[in-house]
């Protein structure tokens, strides 16, 4: 695979990065990465990894545009609203290249169709607001080794964790067995945008890296923050003696 002239231009300030290079823009031309939810998280996932050069994308969302969601949802105007989310994502995203191919399925996740989406991509992404999902995905990722990113977001706090399921290692899971009883999703319980957005570039940031074979210090570990009071802390995740996946 190589770059266009086009995309030599493009991607002028990235190529220039000794870190990234040539080599290295061709690397993220060549990844499929799957966006599992476009809210808050998944908005800035997209706009960004498809600003760096990710050329395939496969996009998971059953829900519609809703005007409290444009405080953090950047991926959506007023305009969009009562539209399918996967639509608008579509849209926008060819807006900034239209050579990106986007596959998109208007669907809630469960078991069953994790397992047949799953495996056409390399990175998977989780943006869902709810622990059920999280879980879910969890254990597909890892059944079929991929790498997981996963964002979770309450009022000023975020949780960013990376598990690279191709090597040994800890799992959501071992982290959260079950899903907590009476959580509210992130909108009723109160959230700023701006943390929904620091969480998805963190996490974009953090795929670039990888894709790029750059050191990530995210491996295996939650990263924790809080943006009242602009607390950042790394958290090294054990694998569980009572999680079922490393049996
Ligand atoms: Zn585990």
């Amino acid at each position: 695979m190589k770059l266009t002239n086009d995309q030599i231009e493009r991607y002028k300030g990235q190529i220039n990065l000794k870190k990234i290079n040539i080599q290295g823009q061709i690397k993220l031309k060549k990844q499929k990465v799957l966006i599992i939810g476009v809210g808050g998280i998944g908005s800035p996932v997209a706009l960004y990894l498809a600003r760096a050069g990710i050329y395939e994308f496969g996009i998971i969302d059953y829900d519609n545009v809703n005007i409290s969601n444009l405080h953090r949802q950047v991926l959506f105007n007023q305009v969009d609203v009562g539209k399918k989310k996967v639509i608008v994502t579509k849209k926008k995203i060819q807006m900034i290249d239209k050579k990106i191919k986007i596959k998109t399925f208007d669907i809630k996740v469960d078991k069953q169709n994790l397992k047949k989406i799953i495996k056409d991509y390399d990175y998977i992404i989780d943006g869902t607001d709810n622990f059920k999902s999280k879980l879910n995905i969890n254990d597909e990722c890892l059944r079929q080794r991929k790498k997981l990113f996963v964002g979770s977001v309450s009022q000023f706090d975020a949780h960013i964790f990376f598990f690279d399921f191709t090597k040994k290692g800890p799992c959501l899971r071992c982290f959260m067995p079950k899903p907590p009883s009476n959580v509210p999703r992130c909108q009723d319980d109160g959230i700023v945008g701006t943390v929904t957005g620091m969480a998805g570039i963190i996490i974009c940031n953090e795929v670039i890296k990888n894709i790029v074979e750059i050191f990530s210090d995210l491996k295996g570990k939650v990263l924790i923050i809080n943006l009242e009071n602009l607390l950042f802390r790394k958290v090294k995740i054990k694998i569980s003696k009572i999680c079922n996946n490393h049996g």
